[in-house]
């Protein structure tokens, strides 16, 4: 079986861009076949039971199972995601993995190729080993995370088998207990077009929205201003986008806004939804308007777990220390949650390099991270 170093350069050398609902970037970066294809290949030669799990045409979710010969006292569930943002910008060559100074560099290789790494490498030593005593490890290698989480979506749709989850993101092998939650929505108000030389005998549905947004920006400044969690912050609402109308000379019948709120611990997005119509109907009472949920990724709440704990003793028998904190970006973490099995967020790396233009990692921490996952594993029962 290869290094966790080894695994990393090859999963870096294989694109899997996510084009994040984009038509210009070429089929030979995009999307995560080939990097499945590998991953399958690799638990292949560990002969454990596998499946890919289709999630959407040419992108499947990889899901393994190792089982310890004796009952096991937990089942483990580590997750990483296959895909990356796309490499615009890039000052480095995205896909050729090299080495310097300790540091792999390339798309994905912090975020999150290197949790896949210290992922498969820590359950296939888990395989070859068989240590008694050990947990149970299901590992999901998932698609679509940089976008809409389709993967996650459809691995939790499936039912979790499974005590505790450990997600991959770069925490600098810290563990990552909390973060806020992403819901998005559409809100659309209608008018009648007419020709712009008569603008009197329509209706503008961007006036309308005008009159929306009015109250949506004294909605999210009340919302920035409320409770704040003592670690998250104060819940957030943001308008990305207006889109409306057809032509100059036409007036419009059209105009679209797309809302991005941010979630606390407690908070859900049918209710966050619920709440941002009832506040923008008071203050704009004669503005008709529909909104249609388009995204929603849970908060992620503290992980009160016994096996967070045990997490933290192996991360402090290998790196000898680590915290436990919140973080303001979403992880598949919430969405496991959500289903029912308690989830943290641990891996090799700094989120101050994911997504950058010479994205890299520290190949000490991606090792270190392998061997956490193992000892992890093996001491569940303790
Ligand atoms: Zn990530």
């Amino acid at each position: 079986m290869l290094s966790p170093t080894e695994l990393l350069a090859d999963l870096v050398r294989i694109p899997s861009v996510n084009p994040m609902g984009r038509t210009d970037l070429p089929p030979a970066i995009t999307h995560e076949g080939r990097v499945t294809d590998y991953l399958e290949a690799q638990v292949r030669l560990l002969g454990v039971e596998y499946r890919r799990q289709p999630v959407a045409p040419g992108r499947d979710n990889l899901v393994a199972h190792y089982r310890p010969p004796t009952a096991p006292p937990a089942t483990l569930l580590w997750e990483a995601h296959q895909d990356t943002v796309p490499v615009d910008g890039m000052t480095i060559d995205p896909f050729a993995a090299a080495i310097e100074g300790g540091k792999l560099s390339g798309r994905g290789a912090c975020d999150v190729k290197a949790g896949i790494a210290a992922m498969l490498a820590a359950f296939a030593r888990l395989v070859r080993e068989q240590p008694p005593g050990s947990a149970a490890v299901t590992v999901a290698f998932t698609v679509d995370e940089e976008h809409t989480f389709l993967g996650v979506q459809e691995l939790v749709r499936g039912g979790l088998a499974a005590d505790f989850a450990v997600v991959a993101e770069p925490t600098g092998l810290d563990v990552v207990t909390a973060h806020k939650g992403v819901a998005r929505w559409r809100t659309e108000t209608a008018g009648r077009a007419c020709h712009s030389s008569r603008p009197q005998d329509g209706v503008s549905a961007v006036y309308r929205m005008a009159r929306l947004l009015a109250a949506v920006e004294q909605y999210a400044d009340r919302l920035a201003a409320s409770r704040p969690d003592p670690v998250l912050g104060p819940p957030t609402l943001s308008v990305g986008r207006v889109l409306g109308g057809t032509s100059p000379n036409t007036v419009p019948d059209f105009c679209r806004i797309d809302v991005d709120r941010r979630m606390l611990p407690g908070e859900s997005a049918a209710a966050a939804l619920a709440d941002f119509e009832a506040a923008v109907r008071r203050a704009a009472p004669d503005v008709p308007f529909r909104s249609e949920m388009a995204l929603d990724c849970p908060p992620l709440a503290a992980a009160d777990h016994p096996l967070v704990a045990g997490l933290g003793r192996a991360i402090d028998a290998v790196a000898g220390r680590h915290s436990r904190h919140a973080v303001p970006y979403g992880t598949d973490a919430s969405s496991i949650a959500a289903a029912g099995v308690p989830a943290v967020v641990f891996g090799p790396g700094d989120i101050a390099q994911a997504h950058t233009e010479d994205e890299w990692v520290e190949l000490d921490q991606v090792e270190r991270a392998a061997e956490v996952l193992f000892r992890f594993a093996r001491g569940a029962g303790a």
